[in-house]
């Protein structure tokens, strides 16, 4: 069991270093990296994720390779073009609608990305940040940049379906399925056309695939910024999904300065290998978090550990 601490090239979700636990189990190696504003409650199914992945390993997959998007975070455009293009990815996620971004700075990004990608697919993300009103118009001006969809334009179920009422694009729900109650609630109200699920959050490969078959929608497998052994879990439920009509948002160990395995999973072509992973012991170590790190995590494991007992 290790503590590992990674810095990230630019700032993502207010953070610079990732922190989390890899331990092996019967079944393989094993990520548990809930973000530290996930309280203990929450960071049960990432538990659960982990374990399986240690002591149950995944279903079979059913395609040996996983097409991947590259994600464009909120930069200038030649920034965003050049990204594209080193990405060699035929899909590009593009985050919009970021704090102290205009509509004409994402406009502008938008048409680098476009450009950039040619004949591929390019998807938005907005976390969550617009209002109805906000989203349709600005969906309006993105439009002609032939979007494959946009990803949770507004942060309620209710108005995701209000947007989706109203407009031509796709629509996807990422934090509506993960942080939600009811992951299904997106469903009951024909919010979404599309569902975006993460491994851990969701607490595991088989969850996710329940959800997949409850929910009835086309999925997106994305990652929660994980090493490549975590990633090897989101890789997993992509292979074993019966369809996989879209690219996964699981090319991301690249935001990441250093690695733990020989290998990362960095896409070849816009493509990611279906393998099992284990770390490189020198890339291991160097990874390995200061003392006051790895007891911060070893008490948070333990707490987890003990309300994960209590709700089975
Ligand atoms: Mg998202």
């Amino acid at each position: 069991m290790i503590t590992f601490a990674i810095g990230l090239k630019n700032r993502f979700r207010g953070i610079t270093v990732r922190e989390g636990m890899l331990f092996e189990g019967p079944a393989g190696w094993a990520e548990w990296s809930p973000f530290l504003d996930y309280d203990d409650a929450a960071s049960v199914s990432w538990l659960r994720a982990a374990r399986e992945a240690a002591f149950d390993g995944w279903p079979a997959p059913v395609r040996s390779v996983v097409p991947v998007n590259c994600t464009v975070p909120a930069i200038g455009p030649e920034k965003a073009a050049a990204i594209v293009r080193a990405s060699g990815c035929s899909t590009a996620k593009v985050k919009v609608a970021e704090p102290g971004q205009t509509l004409k700075d994402d406009l502008e990004r938008l048409e680098a990305v476009r450009d950039a990608i040619g004949s591929g697919q390019v998807r938005i993300d907005a976390n969550g940040a617009w209002s109805v009103d906000e989203a349709l118009q600005a969906l309006k001006e993105l439009a002609r940049f032939d979007l494959e969809y946009v990803e949770q334009p507004c942060a309620s179920v209710e108005d995701l379906a209000a947007v989706r009422r109203r407009t031509d694009v796709l629509v996807a729900a990422d934090e509506s399925i993960r942080r939600a109650e009811d992951p299904l609630l997106v469903k009951k109200l024909e919010a979404a056309d599309i569902a975006v699920l993460k491994v851990q959050p969701i607490g595991g490969v088989r969850a996710c695939l329940d959800i997949a078959e409850q929910i009835g929608l086309p999925v997106v497998v994305s990652s929660a910024l994980e090493t490549s052994v975590g990633i090897a879990a989101g890789v997993a439920l992509a292979a074993a999904l019966p369809e996989l009509p879209y690219a996964c948002g699981l090319a991301t160990v690249s935001m990441f300065t250093s690695e733990v395995v020989a290998e990362p999973l960095l896409p070849i072509d816009g493509f990611l290998p279906v393998n099992r992973l284990e770390p490189d012991p020198v890339l291991l170590a160097a990874a390995t978090a200061d003392q006051a790190t790895t007891a911060k995590w070893a008490a948070r494991l333990a707490r987890v550990e003990a309300l994960k007992g209590s709700t089975g």
